[in-house]
């Protein structure tokens, strides 16, 4: 694993990206995808999630992408996992990461988990009591996400003290990582800015990682103003893939190959090479039907004279 860059990004395309559309890649061509993003030199790929395949279909391979992903050398293998059912297939599955995700909307958490936000932390809780008895799974690491942080499509607004109140709650369950998501791209700089400076100073060494959708044209003016405050952990989908079920032709998350440019431009090194990277988003592209992919460097190319960061030895 290369730790060395300034930034760790997390591929979620195939995770986030994948879920929101009608395609449904075959296995073979999500651990393609991940190969080729991989060789790129993203770290971190959230390969799928343990859903009940009823619900989404396109993630029901999730297992057999762990089992092709992990042989990938120097990649870290994420998957998403909803409960602790989810859980135990995520920490049985050879994962190296689990990120379970509860919102911090109550309105949000009451309309999808059908439980008031505190129960959701009970269900977290359980999830790090779960590893905590079973030796075997020590190694996987536990992310836990707060999702509907800068707002949410039932009630708008999601209060700081809402967020805040729930973070400090996850914060003392002591996961490895604490993702905080704009799950529907209601965020703006300046409360990305108010946000993440509280939760870092809160989260002391657990890592704090961005989540951010590009819905409203703001998913790199959040990145930026992450940045400003201390957060080194981004996650991004190739191509911008995803949409938002909520906002019929708005894009996904912000947008991998954009994001690269944006650090790599700012001497801020990823590790990724951004000319390998398009050719990841070439082959995720031949595989789309109907769906629309986003991102300027894909259309303008890189400027004349482009750099990439110099990694310090
Ligand atoms: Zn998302």
């Amino acid at each position: 694993m290369n730790t060395d860059n300034d930034i760790w990004i997390r591929e979620v395309g195939t995770r986030d990206g994948l879920q929101s559309i009608q395609t449904q890649f075959s296995t073979a061509n999500k651990l393609e995808w991940i190969r080729l993003e991989a060789a790129a030199g993203i770290p971190e790929i959230e390969v799928g999630s343990f859903v009940p395949p009823k619900l989404l279909p396109q993630m029901a391979d999730t297992a057999e992408v762990v089992d092709g992903a992990v042989m990938v050398n120097d990649l870290t293998v994420s998957v998403l996992v909803p409960n602790l059912r989810g859980a135990q297939a995520g920490m049985a599955s050879g994962a190296h990461l689990i990120n379970f995700p509860l919102s911090v909307s109550e309105a949000h958490s009451e309309a999808n988990l059908r439980k008031p936000v505190s129960a959701a932390i009970e269900d977290f809780a359980n999830v790090m009591n779960y590893r905590r008895e079973h030796p075997e799974h020590a190694h996987v690491r536990i992310g836990v996400g707060l999702a509907t942080a800068f707002g949410c499509t039932i009630s708008g607004q999601v209060a700081l003290a809402d967020v805040l109140r729930a973070a400090e709650k996850v914060t003392a369950l002591a996961p490895d990582e604490i993702a905080v998501a704009d799950t529907v791209g209601y965020g703006n700089p300046a409360q990305c800015r108010t946000i993440f400076r509280e939760i870092l100073a809160m989260a002391g060494d657990i890592p704090v990682a961005a989540h951010f959708h590009d819905t409203r044209g703001l998913g790199l003016a959040n990145v930026d103003a992450a940045l400003e405050v201390g957060v080194r952990r981004f996650d991004s989908s190739l191509g911008g893939l995803g949409g938002c079920p909520y906002a019929p032709g708005a894009s996904g998350n912000v947008v991998t190959d954009d994001l690269v440019f944006m650090l790599e431009a700012m001497g801020l090194t990823t590790g990724v090479d951004l000319n390998k990277l398009l050719v990841a988003r070439q082959f995720m592209e031949q595989h789309l039907s109907d769906e629309p992919t986003f991102g300027a460097i894909a259309n303008a190319g890189l400027p004349k004279g482009f750099a990439p960061a110099m990694q310090r030895a």
